[in-house]
């Protein structure tokens, strides 16, 4: 088993750290692997969408044939996690800076995003975050975060700051505004890999 964690920009390391540490305290024996390019997305049983720059990351998925990779794995049940930029990635709708720069969204999950909805690079901060998935409170790490601002009925919330969706789950899809890799927390990777090993 392959679990693919888009490496075209952002925190890439650190999700491949963080799935490898959680794979390990479970003894799951799974390969981790860093995506750059076309023909690797079908043999993954499970994909990462860090954060980054959603334009770049959206520009050069196309380009390089991942993002109707993605589209496929999704349709198939393959689990996904996106991360900040990779929130609005899997997005189906965007805010009006989205739609000027022309952004093509996945539009793997029926929700609508503000790109810039808690601010620029100067406003991250972390926030102590009820995740409907977790027993006691997650540290979330912002950093110019987007937030969903509305969504489908099959979209289920797990979590707002404020009046913003910052997690949420669809199936096999779960997308976070906030930076779970770059906490020592591996609670959201580890139901993650519930999802893609079948236990969750
Ligand atoms: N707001 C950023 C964007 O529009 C995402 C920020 C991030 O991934 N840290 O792409």
């Amino acid at each position: 088993m392959k679990i693919g964690v888009i490496a075209i920009q952002g925190a890439v390391s650190e999700h491949i750290d963080a799935l490898r540490k959680a794979l390990k305290e479970r003894g799951i024996d799974a390969e981790v692997v860093a995506v750059k390019h076309k023909s690797v997305i079908p043999e993954c049983g499970g994909i990462v969408i860090p954060g980054g720059e959603s334009t770049t990351l959206c520009r050069l998925l196309a380009r390089e044939g991942i993002a109707e990779e993605i589209k496929d794995a999704a349709a198939r049940g393959v689990p996904i996690l996106g991360t900040c930029a990779g929130l609005i990635v899997l997005s189906k709708e965007g805010d009006e800076q989205v739609e000027k720069t022309s952004q093509e969204l996945l539009g793997i999950m029926d929700t609508k995003v503000n790109r810039n909805a808690f601010g620029r690079q100067r406003d991250s901060f972390e926030a102590e975050l009820d995740v409907e998935i977790l027993e006691s409170p997650f540290t979330g790490v912002f950093i110019r975060a987007p937030g969903i601002v509305s969504c489908g009925p099959e979209v289920r919330v797990l979590s707002r700051l404020d009046d913003l969706i910052i997690a949420a789950e669809q199936g096999n899809v779960l997308a976070l505004a906030f930076h779970p890799e770059l906490t020592e927390d591996l609670r959201i990777h580890q139901y993650f890999l519930d999802k893609i090993f079948k236990n969750a």
